[in-house]
């Protein structure tokens, strides 16, 4: 019987993973457990005509040509089909204000006495940042100084990740947040940004737009248009794609995986040449009892990830703002991101989609997060809501701690110690976003390749 390469999990990880795998291996089998592929690359369609998607996930051209020519085929250049950007109107919202230019936070909103102390901790933070710190509070004072620390980004940390920077890994409050402030008008900016230190620390109003980056959304319907397409691709490669199946256990022969028992155990994938998984680590280990996880536990009760909620709304009102998305900094408020359709595409329904990060099984009521989006100055006071929904997401946001991180390195290792045909490449701590996600898949997958 001929081998099978296999890949777990069926997001744009292990969409890449598979068309990679394909141009080497005959039998590729994709084993996805849900009903359909994309992972937060879904949308969500109701009543046949309302589209949103899983949040802000649109997809981008990456630096790698490789992965481009896998992932962005020739038809995302029909503009009848789709819309290319090459960057994404940011708009944020903190203390009290929208801001509709950028992403940043722009501390001139403070009263003067804040701003000026702001600055002097500023300008006397430290002028060579370090190469290592104890963890992320260390390291955002050394830029900022105890002030902007204290009482912005300690303050975002907590709501962004439920904890204090004191307790996130150096780095990992960079990854999902670019702490560059704006402190003061443009002119004066760009003068202070020739110098290294102000660089570091301080953003234009508006930023600089690099052309070279290709974003592309469809100009009807939600992104998972882009995962059909691959899809459609992937089938007529000849990939073996597997949806509503889980794998129920997994045989071990001689340090391999030998076969796959899936769904109540009738069917079994056997002669298993390699497998690539691109679903949660601890799943594999935990689920498949290769390693007990508890063994590998330090302090059982920190909590490793933050529950993502989601909220879609139809207004009856266009909206105030021409932002594509806002991200909400202000401790106070629940929401995390406001994704806004009609900026993206003409229609006449009126659609936004919200994303809440919270402790697991709290919900807030949809009504609260449509008044913050009043409050905002998202939508205008009068504004009714035509239709909503909400529901918890699957997928959860890190909290990436170095406890978290050594947990996860200390399973990556166990499990390539015991077993020799797999590749973990889920995404973790550093790789988190898409583009990142990616390259790791492509360097793991090529090494396969090419063994
Ligand atoms: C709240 C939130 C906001 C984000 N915002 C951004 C952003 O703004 N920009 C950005 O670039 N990235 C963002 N990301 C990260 C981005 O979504 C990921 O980088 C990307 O989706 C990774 O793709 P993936 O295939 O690894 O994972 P996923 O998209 O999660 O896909 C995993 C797939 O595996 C399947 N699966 C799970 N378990 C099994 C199993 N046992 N067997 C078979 N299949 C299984 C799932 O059903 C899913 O289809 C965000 C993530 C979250 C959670």
């Amino acid at each position: 019987m001929a081998s099978s390469t296999v890949v777990v999990g069926g997001g744009i990880a292990g969409i890449l993973a598979a068309l990679m795998l394909k141009d080497r291996f005959e039998n590729v089998v994709l084993i996805e457990n849900s009903d359909e592929l994309g992972g937060l690359l879904r949308s969500d369609h109701y009543d046949n005509q309302y589209w949103f998607d899983k949040g802000t996930h649109i997809p981008a051209l990456t630096y790698n040509e490789e992965i481009n020519k896998y992932l962005f085929p020739k038809q995302l250049y029909n503009e009848n089909l789709w819309l290319r950007f090459s960057y994404l109107k940011p708009g944020n919202y903190f203390n009290n204000n929208l801001n509709n230019e950028s992403s940043s936070i722009d501390i001139t909103s403070y009263g003067k006495e804040k701003y000026c102390k702001m600055l002097i901790d500023l300008f006397n933070s430290n002028l060579e940042p370090k190469l290592h710190y104890i963890n992320a509070y260390e390291q955002i004072m050394d830029l900022f100084g105890e002030t902007l620390t204290r009482e912005v980004f300690d303050q975002i940390s907590y709501k962004f990740f439920g904890v204090s920077l004191k307790k996130l890994s150096q780095d990992a409050f960079k990854l999902v947040f670019n702490p560059r402030i704006i402190a003061f008008d443009e002119k004066k900016t760009k003068e202070f940004k020739k110098i290294k230190f102000f660089d570091l620390r301080l953003s234009l109003r508006s930023p600089i737009i690099n052309e070279s980056i290709t974003y592309f959304y469809p100009v009807e319907g939600g992104i998972n248009l882009w995962i059909k397409m691959l899809e459609e691709k992937m089938g007529n490669k000849g990939i073996k794609i597997l949806k509503n199946t889980s794998i129920s256990d997994i045989k071990l022969k001689d340090g391999n995986i030998s076969e796959l028992i899936l769904g109540e155990g009738n069917e079994c994938l056997k002669n298993i040449s390699h497998i690539v998984w691109t679903a949660p680590t601890h799943l594999l280990a935990q689920r498949y009892k290769i390693i007990n996880i508890e063994s590998l536990k330090n302090e059982s009760n920190q909590n490793l990830k933050r529950a993502t909620y989601l909220y879609h709304f139809i207004c009856n009102k266009p909206f105030l703002t021409d932002r594509q998305y806002v991200t909400c900094y202000d401790p106070i408020m629940r929401t995390f991101r406001v994704t806004l359709y009609n900026n993206f595409q003409k229609s006449d329904q009126f659609r936004c989609s919200v994303e809440v990060l919270s402790e697991d099984n709290i919900a807030i009521a949809e009504e609260i997060i449509f008044k913050e989006l009043i409050t905002m100055g998202i939508v205008s006071e009068d504004t009714l809501i035509e239709k909503s929904y909400s529901y918890k997401l699957g997928s959860y946001f890190p909290i990436i701690t170095p406890y978290m991180e050594e947990l996860h390195s200390n399973i990556v290792n166990t499990v390539s110690d015991k077993i020799s045909n797999i590749t973990l490449v889920q995404r973790s701590g550093n790789q988190f976003f898409m583009a990142d996600v990616l390259e790791n898949v492509y360097k793991c997958v090529s090494k396969i390749i090419k063994y």
